[in-house]
């Protein structure tokens, strides 16, 4: 087991920082094991990448379907709604797809 920083965000998730210590065991060898332990954990201010990028996805997604509402009401504008509506679903895969990464590079140190 070795130590490291550990960086915590705000959306929850946390990273692996830098290498702080060996323990005892792996002392001698001079290696690092595969067992990360905490030496201390440092907030950070933001989010992680893919909640950043979610989040952006989010924000588009708010905007298109206001574009959506506001068409709706002028009417003739199908063309345009049905556009609106592929790229939302689009965007909504991607989120999908983004938090799928997400779970499954949690914990790890390139995130
Ligand atoms: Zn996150």
């Amino acid at each position: 087991m070795c130590y490291y920083e550990q960086y915590s965000m705000p959306c929850g998730d946390w990273k692996w920082g830098n290498f702080r210590a060996h323990c005892s065991k792996e002392y001698r060898t001079g290696e690092t094991c595969g067992m990360k332990l905490v030496w201390e954990s440092i907030g950070l201010p933001d989010n992680c990448k893919y909640c950043i990028k979610i989040e952006t996805k989010r924000g588009k997604i708010r905007k298109e379907k206001e574009r959506i509402k506001r068409w709706r009401q002028e009417g003739n504008r199908r063309a345009s709604i049905s556009q609106s509506e592929e790229a939302i679903e689009n965007m909504e895969r991607e989120i999908w797809d983004l938090n799928e990464q997400r779970a499954s590079v949690r914990h790890q140190r390139n995130m």
